[in-house]
């Protein structure tokens, strides 16, 4: 496994191994792996020739008071987990080779898509992410890309880019990976304490309740939004960013719960902030 830095040298890599017909998977990431990252590097070893991982954490996706300082990095523990894994290159740059003085040019999705749920809490975050995204693809030159389900709006926004910029290139989603008590893992999950740790699961518990509740057949979306509400609210520490239910293909609103759905949450804990989703079909 190598560990590329520039910029440069990873775009002339690519080059020369799509001359020479290999299929190149990108995993893009901001870093200190966990399992959820490796189940989307394992997805990529299995159907692509190349597996490259990116760890970035990208300033330009990080608000103002965001916690960009504090993200937690170790590339040296990274290194290690995906050579186990079998990446062939690690692509890390530095924050000056991707956005050198004077950098000025964005990519932003524009509509509902990018407007509500992550996009209400953190504005501009989906327009760093389209930019840093679209500017990986230019440099790694990816047939396949491997986003996690655990990021949702994140996924459909950039399915919605590929498709209307003509990327070429397929996006894979691959499923949310949780821990045995069902908190779904993330990078984050470090800054809570045990008691944080403990209450995050009401998350997770939730939606499947939710599911149930529609499964039994409720199809009114205040109702559900109210019952995960209260079962948020049994967790003294939590302080609700939203609760949506929504079209589960471009996250247009739903009068009643037909079709599919997706239920996503963000939630407070202390300073951490979580999200979870689940998707329904009816
Ligand atoms: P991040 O490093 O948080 O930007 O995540 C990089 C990629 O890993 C994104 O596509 C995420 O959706 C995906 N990912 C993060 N956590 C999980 C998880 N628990 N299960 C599956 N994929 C995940």
């Amino acid at each position: 496994m190598q560990t590329i830095q520039s910029v440069a040298e990873m775009q002339q890599w690519s080059s020369i191994q799509k001359r020479s017909g290999r299929r190149i998977g990108l995993v893009p990431t901001m870093g200190y792996l966990h399992d959820g990252h490796l189940s989307l590097v394992r997805q990529a070893r299995q159907e692509c020739d190349l597996v490259v991982v990116s760890i970035f954490v990208n300033p330009m996706q990080f608000g103002v008071g965001e916690d960009f300082e504090e993200y937690p990095r170790d590339l040296t523990r990274d290194c290690a987990l995906l050579e186990q894994e079998q990446a062939d290159v690690v692509f890390a740059p530095a924050v000056k080779d991707m956005y050198p003085p004077g950098y000025s040019s964005f990519v932003e999705v524009e509509g509902e898509i990018t407007t509500k749920m992550c996009g209400a809490s953190r504005p501009g975050h989906f327009r760093g992410v389209t930019t840093v995204v679209s500017k990986l693809f230019h440099i790694c030159q990816p047939d396949l890309a491997f986003f996690g389900q655990k990021d949702a709006q994140q996924a459909m926004i950039l399915e919605k880019m590929v498709r209307e910029l003509n990327f070429p290139l397929k996006i894979v989603r691959v499923p949310i990976v949780r821990e045995e008590d069902g908190l779904a893992l993330s990078s984050r999950n470090v800054y809570l304490n045990p008691q944080e740790r403990q209450e995050a699961l009401v998350l997770s518990q939730s939606l499947q309740a939710a599911r149930q509740l529609i499964m039994d057949g409720e199809r009114d979306v205040e109702k559900v939004k109210d019952f995960i509400r209260n079962i948020i609210a049994t967790s003294p520490g939590a302080q609700i960013d939203y609760i949506e239910l929504n079209k589960a293909d471009d996250l247009a609103s739903l009068p009643r719960i037909e079709g599919k759905v997706l239920i996503a949450l963000a939630v407070k804990f202390g300073t951490t902030r979580l999200i979870d989703n689940l998707l329904v079909e009816v």
